[in-house]
């Protein structure tokens, strides 16, 4: 199947900012999506939102640090529609967290959710993907992914390791998955609220919105079965 129209995308990390334009973007595009986060009461009114205009969404709530409600969230697709064309591992965690502060619970969050939730979206629509004969996983990665910057050590690690793992998994998945990297640089979403620093909220101010992302999420998704986008990196222009 080629371009967006009718394909079934699973999007973790719905309930806000690049998830959330995601999914407007790709069922305003005639996408079935089927959303996941943990915030159910910000899942339900997108639903509702994206139904109103005449697409079709459905949702649950998960959590990407859980193996069992990663696996849901793919089911939940193929029980509903038959099948899963596209899953994007996007939920993301950011902690700026310096390593000399030992918090330590962070770095755990951190690889928890940045790591392991990527993993268990392989996990789960592997086997499901190799069954059909296609399928396509999209991970969000970051440009901290490519630059690492103090502060940041333990998040652009699990990026690294995001970019690694979709590398190593695109070199196995052979010539009927497709697997692509989305690293966005400063995007304007709920991840802001995490970064307490005036200095780095200042040079923040140059971030693009969230739909940018999504476009790029987007581009990747509409080409044709036998064109695979590797990584995509979409960042301000004025990003150093
Ligand atoms: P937001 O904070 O707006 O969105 C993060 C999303 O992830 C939310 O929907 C949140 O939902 C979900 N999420 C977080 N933890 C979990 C969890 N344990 N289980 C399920 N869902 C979870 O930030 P962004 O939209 O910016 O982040 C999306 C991705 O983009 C992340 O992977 C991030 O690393 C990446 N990114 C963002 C950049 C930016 O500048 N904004 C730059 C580079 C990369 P809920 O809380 O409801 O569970």
């Amino acid at each position: 199947m080629t371009g967006i129209q009718d394909k079934v995308i699973a999007i973790t990390g719905a309930s806000s900012g690049i998830g959330e334009a995601a999914a407007l973007l790709l069922a305003g595009r005639g996408a079935k999506v089927v959303l996941g986060a943990r915030r159910l009461e910000r899942l339900e009114p997108l639903v509702e939102r994206i139904t109103k205009a005449g697409g079709e969404a459905i949702a649950t709530r998960m959590d990407v640090r859980r193996r069992e409600d990663v696996a849901g969230l793919v089911r939940l697709a193929c029980e509903h529609h038959g099948r899963l064309d596209v899953l994007i591992s996007n939920a993301g965690s950011l902690a700026v967290s310096p390593l000399d502060d030992l918090r330590v619970d962070d770095w755990e969050e951190l690889v928890d959710t940045n790591i392991k939730g990527v993993l268990y979206g392989i996990a789960a629509a592997l086997p499901v993907f190799r069954k059909q004969g296609f399928g396509h996983f999209i991970n969000t990665a970051s440009t901290a992914a490519h630059r690492i910057v103090p502060g940041q050590a333990i998040y652009a690690g699990t990026k690294f390791a995001v970019r690694a793992i979709s590398e190593g998994l695109r070199q196995e998945a052979g010539a009927t998955l497709r697997v692509t990297v989305i690293s966005p640089g400063m995007t304007r979403t709920g991840f802001m609220e995490h970064v307490k620093d005036p200095e780095l909220r200042a040079r923040m101010e140059i971030a693009i919105p969230p739909d940018a992302i999504a476009r790029a999420m987007a581009f990747a998704i509409e080409q044709p079965p036998d064109v695979d986008v590797g990584e995509v990196i979409v960042r301000p222009t004025a990003q150093g």
